[in-house]
């Protein structure tokens, strides 16, 4: 099966995360092409996936982007979709991995006849997308042969937005536990981040308003002294802004000795275990979150903001915590449960632990896609 996956990043978000370890599945016979270069770019060619970047520029449409955006940015979509076009005849499908991609993908399925397949990776709701763009996202969509939803939670809202229900399978994404197994000695990167007899919580996404991190700086006034957070991540997609609004805060809030903005970071998984508790902390439904299962595989207390895949991911009480969204005291609330009663904490944390060992192995995320890939090219 030779696979043409187009991705509209160079950068290393969940979707590109998710994708890179779908594509090592057909190394040899499969092409990735990015409208953008980027780190991902390198991640891919560390892997000896064959990957290209196809657009001079990086395409703007925002996700809040209405028509008239929206048309002039298609205008500048003829070199690149001539391009994929070009490139498509060498390949069995199209697999779009997200919006920008879709659309490319679904214009250049038209012209050179090869099936398209989608993976969805977004919640297509008001709080993400403009009317136009979830418009347009559903109106490609339901050209492809097959939509992958990375949750049952972005498939009802594909759904809900007009989307084909016939053409939605959901899978989850896959990871090797192993890499989240083994015994990590953390007391040097404790020492170096200056965090020794703290009780860390840790936010692992880029920064961004939507993945809320003001909501956990606002949490801690209400936790105990001890309680310090640290921020994994950048502002992948131009939102500088918020950056500057989370440092006021930290200002305002005087909580300079209590947080630290780590920016983009590759060693997530030492960070992760250096941490007592992981929050997630998105003020809109999350797609999946992938950090939600990571932290279980870490065997790390993970609390969660209650709406989209979270839902799915956390049982509440029983593999971690889930709190309203928003809720800044609810959230120090579970924080200071997990300070304070920490041998039931752990127990639920072994438990989500191995419940995410079976759940989301990697091995079965591929073995699913391989099989609807089969059934709808064969
Ligand atoms: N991540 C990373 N370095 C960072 C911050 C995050 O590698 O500094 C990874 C994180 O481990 C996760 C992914 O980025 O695998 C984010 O995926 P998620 O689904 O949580 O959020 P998305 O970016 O898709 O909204």
């Amino acid at each position: 099966m030779r696979l043409l996956f187009l991705d509209q990043t160079g950068k290393s978000g969940g979707a590109e995360l998710c994708l890179l370890d779908i594509a090592a599945g057909y190394q040899n016979s499969c092409l990735v092409g990015l409208f953008e270069d980027g780190d991902f770019r390198q991640r891919l060619e560390q892997r000896k996936i064959p990957v290209q970047v196809l657009a001079e520029k990086a395409i703007a449409v925002r996700k809040s982007s209405g028509a008239i955006a929206g048309l002039l940015s298609v205008s500048k979509l003829v070199p690149l979709i001539n391009r994929v076009a070009t490139l498509s005849r060498q390949y069995d499908a199209i697999y779009a991995n997200t919006q920008k991609a879709l659309v490319v993908g679904a214009i250049v399925s038209s012209i050179s006849r090869r099936p398209l397949i989608y993976h969805l990776h977004d919640i297509l709701s008001p709080a993400h997308f403009s009317k136009t763009n979830r418009r347009l996202a559903v109106l490609m969509a339901n050209r492809a042969k097959l939509v992958i939803a990375n949750s049952q939670a972005s498939r009802a809202a594909f759904i809900e937005a007009g989307g084909n229900p016939e053409l939605v399978e959901v899978v989850y994404n896959g990871f090797e536990p192993e890499q989240y197994l083994a015994e990590i000695d953390t007391n040097e990167l404790r020492s170096l981040l200056e965090l020794q007899g703290r009780f860390v919580v840790g936010h692992f996404s880029r920064l961004s308003p939507w993945k809320g991190q003001h909501v956990l700086i606002e949490a801690l006034q209400h936790c105990d002294s001890t309680v310090s957070a640290i921020f994994v991540g950048d502002a992948l997609f131009g939102e500088q802004e918020y950056v500057q609004q989370l440092q006021q805060q930290v200002d305002r809030l005087n909580l300079h000795d209590r947080v630290k903005f780590l920016g983009f970071r590759d060693d997530v998984i030492p960070l992760m275990k250096l941490c007592d508790v992981v929050a997630h902390t998105s003020i809109a439904a999350e797609p999946f979150g992938r950090v939600i299962v990571e932290s279980m595989l870490c065997g790390k207390p993970t609390i969660a903001a209650k709406a989209g895949a979270a839902i799915e991911l956390i049982d509440s009480g029983v593999t971690g915590w889930l709190t309203t969204p928003n809720e800044p005291k609810e959230l120090a609330t579970a924080i200071e449960h997990c300070r304070q009663s920490q041998t039931e904490v752990s127990k639920i944390a072994t438990t989500a632990q191995q419940q995410a060992r079976q759940k989301f192995q990697l091995t079965e995320t591929n073995a699913q896609i391989q099989h609807y890939l089969q059934s709808i090219l064969t």
